[in-house]
């Protein structure tokens, strides 16, 4: 029996340690061998960390999601993980992934569910715990069919644990590949220059009672000495202040920093769905019956135009 970790960039982001460590458990649990399924265009530092991790690393053309379309790489692992289906499978939180994994279970036959807080082995399957409405409650989903397919949220995932004997490192032949059903046409990437916001311990966010997209350069005033990276609400994201990219929440992403500073933004439940890992909420905002304010553990009822620059002075005092 085995559970197998997707890892579909070449590059091992830092939250792909998660993945594995969710890996690492499930097999210690059933007693099976954990495998990770990595594109072979991985630099060789990247194959080294991995395989510290498994028991076997393995490599296999045509998974990497810059070079690949979804359909492709889906043809791939299906063909791949197919000659030898496993019990688990588990990916991290990408927008690929999250296309890929529902349909990858159907093809093999198994089940799946996403945005997995924790995993367990129970008696008929696999269960998987994961937030709804918005964080006010937990729901439990038993996977009972073989491959449970599920992807995680990697950040409250802990880190794997690097074994004592490296696992073995192996090229597995190139899966099926397919005409794809779409072409992509332009790539469009925007570098912050800093840490992926899934991966950052302080984020700063603003919201749409920020009345414009000039205070967000203020906001950046307060990240910097933090070094914090930035993040908005969708309805600031959607008025164009802010790039999609900055989005947090339901339809953005699931963050879980050390500190989350959200600054003239009401806490709406989609936006709490992206930050439900967060550890301290501090929320900024003029409205004292704002949502925020029963999810963080500092609040300040004010006008951010009166606290963010007095905030950032005191910090930068402190930080001397
Ligand atoms: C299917 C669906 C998916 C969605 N996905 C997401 C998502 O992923 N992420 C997301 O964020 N939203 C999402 N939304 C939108 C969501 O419902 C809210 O509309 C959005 O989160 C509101 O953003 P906001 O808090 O910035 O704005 P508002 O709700 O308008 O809140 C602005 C806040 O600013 C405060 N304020 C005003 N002036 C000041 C000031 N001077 N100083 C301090 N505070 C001030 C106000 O009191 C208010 O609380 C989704 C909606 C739907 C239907």
């Amino acid at each position: 029996m085995r559970v197998v970790s997707i890892l579909i960039e070449s590059e091992p982001v830092q939250s792909f340690r998660g993945v594995c460590a969710a890996g690492q458990r499930l097999a210690a649990e059933l007693k099976a061998s954990f495998e990770i399924l990595a594109p072979a265009s991985m630099p060789d530092e990247s194959q080294k960390e991995l395989s510290s991790f498994c028991d076997s690393l393995l490599l296999a053309e045509g998974l990497d999601r810059l070079d690949q379309s979804p359909e492709a790489i889906l043809a791939s692992l299906t063909d791949i993980l197919g000659r030898d289906v496993p019990r688990v499978i588990i990916f991290g939180n990408s927008v690929h992934a999250q296309e890929i994994a529902p349909r990858l279970a159907f093809r093999l036959g198994g089940n799946c569910a996403g945005d997995a807080q924790s995993l367990a082995v129970s008696t008929n399957g696999i269960s998987v715990t994961r937030s709804v409405y918005g964080g006010k409650a937990s729901a439990v989903l038993e996977l009972q069919k073989a491959p449970a397919v599920v992807w995680v949220r990697p950040a409250v995932m802990g880190n794997a644990d690097v074994r004592s004997a490296s696992g073995k490192i192996l090229s597995v032949a190139k899966g099926d590949s397919v005409e794809p059903a779409s072409t992509l046409v332009e790539r469009h990437s925007e570098s912050s220059g800093g840490v992926r916001l899934e991966d950052a311990r302080v984020i700063v966010s603003g919201g749409r009672g920020l009345g414009s997209a000039a205070p967000f350069e203020r906001l950046k005033a307060l990240a910097d000495p933090m070094e914090a990276e930035l993040a908005a609400s969708r309805a600031a994201c959607d008025l164009g202040w802010v790039p999609h990219s900055w989005q947090v929440g339901q339809t953005g992403k699931k963050v879980a920093p050390d500190l989350y500073l959200a600054i003239a933004m009401s806490g709406s439940s989609q936006h709490l769905m992206g930050i439900a890992d967060a550890k301290n909420i501090v929320a900024i905002n003029t409205d004292p019956d704002a949502p925020i304010f029963k999810h963080c553990r500092f609040g300040i009822v004010e006008d951010y135009d009166m606290v963010v620059d007095r905030l950032r002075d005191r910090l930068i005092e402190k930080l001397k």
